[in-house]
């Protein structure tokens, strides 16, 4: 048995680094698989206000940085691996087997899936093309490029209103467009838009194509009200217009909603018993770093619980 894991976690974001936490805590025999870097999402997020206990806020790398520490010094094990494919346990006790791209299986008697979710596209002409070339999903990994530049946010969410707050600190100018006449976003960041003098929005409005030869040059705009068309000078684009669900290879084995996001009790138990699912990659409500934790440490008590009833060494 002494390769079979009790359980084994898929993404090393704030869930699955704090499932690993408590998992290792609980002294389960543990391995937490991640295909790049540890941390998830917030490796790009240049400042987090909303996590507790960081009264002027911390960054993204950093607290990253600190969660990795706190779950490697229970004896957490970590891997840089991708799982391609679970394969079910063949019955009550039996392991799963995941499937990692590099060929190996891992055995695990319990799994916890926590892979996150990723941006969404546009899907406009010119946008693929210039990705890289004045075309962006990431603030905090490009912004710094666009020093005195002119820059176009799309999208009316958190990530859209934070993001072009901190675009401002490079760039001249920052115009946000969004499809309607509001913005998703808390009312905080509306408030700090508001009161940027860089920033200008472009409300009803769509980006339609992205031109430019060698790099990124202008957007066309459509007003979505009266349909006109415009062109807007751009050195860059910067898209946060929502995220999907990292579960495109579990979606055969566990029930997911229409959008992919995978279904979960108020345990994190997913429609196959022994997988759990936290973090990003869930359907729920509210997703921030606060709810990836506490859903974390929630898949993590309820994967302990789940190995130790098969064992029957359950505390009752
Ligand atoms: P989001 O909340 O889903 O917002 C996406 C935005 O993009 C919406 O304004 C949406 O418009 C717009 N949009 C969607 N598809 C579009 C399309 N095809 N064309 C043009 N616009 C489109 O996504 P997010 O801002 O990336 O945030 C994701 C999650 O992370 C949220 O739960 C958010 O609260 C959280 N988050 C939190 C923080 C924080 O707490 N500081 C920071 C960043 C993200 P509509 O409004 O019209 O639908």
């Amino acid at each position: 048995m002494s390769n079979i894991y009790d359980i084994a976690i898929i993404g090393a974001g704030p869930a699955g680094m704090t499932a690993g936490l408590y998992a290792c805590r609980a002294r389960m025999k543990v391995l937490l698989l991640e295909r790049m870097a540890c941390g998830g999402q917030i490796l790009v997020t240049d400042r987090i206000e909303n996590f507790p206990g960081f009264p002027e806020g911390i960054s993204g790398p950093e607290l990253a940085d600190w969660i990795f520490k706190q779950a490697s010094h229970f004896g957490l094990e970590t891997r840089t691996a991708d799982a391609k494919k679970i394969i079910l346990s063949k019955g009550r006790g039996e392991p799963f087997y995941i499937k990692l791209s590099e060929g190996e299986d891992v055995t695990a008697l319990s799994l916890i899936i926590a892979t996150g979710a990723r941006w969404n596209e546009l899907n406009v002409p010119g946008e693929k093309e210039l990705t890289g070339r004045g075309v962006s999903y990431c603030a905090t990994c490009d912004g710094p490029l666009f020093r005195g530049k002119d820059v176009v946010v799309v999208g009316g969410g958190d990530t859209a209103l934070e993001d072009a707050l901190f675009l401002t600190k490079f760039a001249n100018k920052v115009t946000i467009i969004h499809r309607r006449d509001r913005f998703r976003a808390t009312k905080i960041l509306q408030d700090r838009v508001a009161a940027n003098k860089k920033i200008e929005l472009c409300l009803n409005s769509v980006a339609v194509e992205i031109t430019g030869k060698a790099k990124c040059e202008s957007v066309k705009i459509k007003d979505v009200t009266g349909g006109a068309v415009k062109d807007l000078r751009a050195d860059g684009v910067f898209v946060f217009i929502g995220m999907k669900p990292n579960s495109e290879n579990f979606k055969e084995i566990i029930r997911v909603d229409e959008k992919g996001y995978i279904i979960t009790d108020d345990d994190m138990q997913t429609s196959a018993e022994g997988i759990f699912a936290c973090g990003d990659v869930r359907r729920k409500l509210l997703r921030q770093v606060v709810t990836a934790t506490g859903d974390g440490a929630t898949a993590a008590f309820n994967a302990e619980h789940y190995v130790e009833r098969l064992r029957g060494a359950e505390y009752k």
